[in-house]
């Protein structure tokens, strides 16, 4: 799965939203999620983000680890 990181907090382009063809980025109040169930890792989202804030869960940079399991855990609370 793909995973949206740090530069999207508090910036929340959306460009991403637009792009992806599984409709499985969400919207939280300081940043966007990728649902990692429905994501289909196509990188469309990756090629979009106009701050870098997706990458492919295995490249994350170390500091942005945490975010695989926040992008999750947010999309596990929408129900
Ligand atoms: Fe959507 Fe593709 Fe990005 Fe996954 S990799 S969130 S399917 S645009």
């Amino acid at each position: 799965t793909y995973v949206i990181a740090q530069p999207c907090v508090d910036v929340k382009d959306k460009a991403c939203v637009e792009e992806c063809p599984f409709d499985c980025i969400y919207e939280g109040e300081r940043m966007l999620y990728i649902h990692p169930d429905q994501c289909d890792d196509c990188g469309a989202c990756e090629a979009v983000c106009p701050v870098e804030a997706v990458r492919y869960e295995d490249e994350l940079p170390e500091g942005w680890r945490p975010f695989a399991a926040v992008n999750a855990e947010f999309c596990a609370g929408l129900g």
